[in-house]
C-alpha cells in the first residue's frame, strides 16, 4: 500500500544515531541541547525544548501557559484530538471555534464570538502544514488576556508574513512522527518566547525537579540534593533521537521543497477534475505541506476512500471533528456546533504526499482518482 505519509531516511541519518549510540551518553548529553539550538534557526530563535512526543509538547505548552481546572482553551476541531485532549486533561473547559472552508484553519471571526475573560489560551493549529491567522487571532487573543498558542506539528519550516513558525505565537509545538515533515520517530518539541514560562516547561519535562541550590527550599543536605515544588513527567527526549532530528533538520530546506513541487503538482494534475475542491493557499503565507488535502464533494467521499484504498492508494482522512469523540460527547459536546468544520471533515481526502514520493507514483495516484471521478 502506498502510505498517505512517510519518513525519508538517509545514510547520514543512521550514522548521526550510530554515532550517538556508540558513545557515553545514550539519553540525555550533549545533543539534546544542539538538537534545541537547530530548531531555533527555524523558529526565529525562539528557545525550543524537546519533548517525547507532539502530544507532550501540548500538554507542556498547557502547563507552561498556566492553563489549570476551569480555564477555557479555544481551538479548532479539525486537528488530530491530542490538541484538545491535553487541554481537557489539565482540566480546561474546552471551546471549539469554526474553521475557513478553504484551508481549514481556525476562523478568527468564530473565535472572537466566543473568547471572553475566561479565555486561558487560543490554540490554532496550521492544518496541513498552512499557517493559521495569526495576526487577527494575537488581536483577539490581547483583547481577552490569553496567550496564543500554535499546534505546528503540520507546518515546521513555514512562514506566516515572512514570519517563521515559532515566532508568531507565545508558545508553539512540532510534532517528530514519522509522517511528519521532521521525524525523531518518536518526538515533539515546544518553542516558548517568555522565559518564565520556558522554565516552568524545562522543569515540568523532568519531573519538576529543582537542582539549583539557589531555588531550592531547603539546599543545605548535600550536593545530590533535589526537589520538587510542582509535579512533574519524564518528557525526555533522548540523545540519541535529538542526534536523528540534528540530521533530519539538514534535509528540512529539501523536505520542504519537494512537498512544494509534489503539491504544484496536484493542483495542476487535478484541476480539472469534477467534484473536487483543491486546498487553498493564502499569498501572505508560504505553507510546509504535511498533507495535501482535497475536499471529494457530492457525497462521494466514502466510495473515493474506499476504491483508491482497494488499489493501494494509501488515503487518509484529517480528520474526525474533535468532539465527535465520544470522550467529549460524553462530557455533553453536541454534533453541529462547528459546521463548517463537520462539512470539511464529510468531504476531507489527504491524498499521499512525502518526500520521497516519485512523480510516477504521483502520476498513478492522479489516474486513479481520474478514473473515479470522470
Ligand atoms: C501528529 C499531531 C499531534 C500529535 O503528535 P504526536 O507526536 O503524534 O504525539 C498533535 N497535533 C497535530 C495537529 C498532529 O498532526
Amino acid at each position: 500500500m502506498l502510505p498517505y505519509g512517510r519518513q525519508s531516511i538517509a545514510d547520514a541519518d543512521v550514522e548521526a544515531v550510530t554515532e550517538v549510540l556508540r558513545g557515553e551518553w545514550l539519553t540525555t548529553g550533549p545533543t539534546v541541547g544542539s538538537f534545541e539550538a537547530e530548531l531555533a534557526r527555524w523558529t526565529g530563535g525562539v528557545p525550543c525544548l524537546t519533548v517525547t512526543s507532539g502530544t507532550a509538547a501540548l500538554h507542556v505548552a498547557y502547563v507552561a501557559a498556566g492553563v489549570g481546572p476551569g480555564d477555557e482553551v479555544i481551538t479548532s476541531p479539525l486537528t488530530f484530538v491530542a490538541t484538545a485532549a491535553t487541554a481537557a486533561m489539565r482540566g480546561a473547559r474546552v471551546v471549539f471555534a469554526d474553521v475557513q472552508p478553504d484551508t481549514g484553519n481556525l476562523d478568527p471571526a468564530s473565535v472572537e464570538s466566543l473568547a471572553g475573560d475566561g479565555t486561558k489560551a487560543i490554540t490554532a493549529v496550521d492544518y496541513a502544514g498552512h499557517p493559521a491567522d495569526y495576526d487577527e487571532l494575537r488581536v483577539i487573543a490581547d483583547r481577552t488576556g490569553a496567550l496564543l498558542i500554535g499546534d505546528a506539528a503540520h507546518s515546521i519550516g513555514a512562514c506566516y508574513k515572512d514570519r517563521p513558525i515559532g515566532e508568531p505565537a507565545d508558545l508553539t509545538t512540532f510534532s517528530f512522527f514519522p509522517t511528519k515533515t521532521v521525524t525523531t520517530a518518536e518526538g515533539g518539541a515546544v518553542a516558548i518566547r517568555d522565559r518564565d514560562r520556558y522554565a516552568r516547561a524545562a522543569r515540568f519535562r523532568n519531573h519538576g525537579l529543582v537542582r539549583d541550590p539557589a531555588e531550592q527550599r531547603d539546599p543545605d543536605h548535600g550536593g545530590w540534593h533535589q526537589e520538587v515544588h510542582d509535579f512533574g513527567l519524564n518528557y525526555r527526549l533522548p540523545d540519541v533521537l535529538c542526534a536523528l532530528g540534528i540530521s533530519q533538520l539538514r534535509r528540512l530546506d529539501h523536505f520542504r521543497a519537494r512537498r512544494a513541487d509534489l503539491v504544484a503538482r496536484y493542483n495542476a494534475l487535478l484541476g480539472d477534475l469534477p467534484g473536487l475542491t483543491l486546498p487553498a493557499r493564502r499569498p501572505y503565507t508560504s505553507p510546509s505541506w504535511h498533507l495535501y488535502p482535497v475536499r471529494i464533494r457530492d457525497g462521494r467521499r466514502r466510495e473515493v476512500y474506499d476504491r483508491m484504498r482497494a488499489e493501494g492508494i494509501g488515503v487518509q482522512v484529517n480528520y474526525i471533528p474533535a468532539y465527535w469523540h465520544p470522550v467529549f460527547a460524553d462530557l455533553g459536546y453536541r454534533r453541529g456546533i462547528c459546521p463548517e468544520a463537520e462539512a470539511y471533515y464529510a468531504e476531507q481526502l489527504s491524498l499521499p504526499l512525502f518526500p520521497d514520493l516519485t512523480d510516477h507514483q504521483q502520476d498513478e495516484v492522479v489516474e486513479r482518482l481520474r478514473a473515479i471521478l470522470e
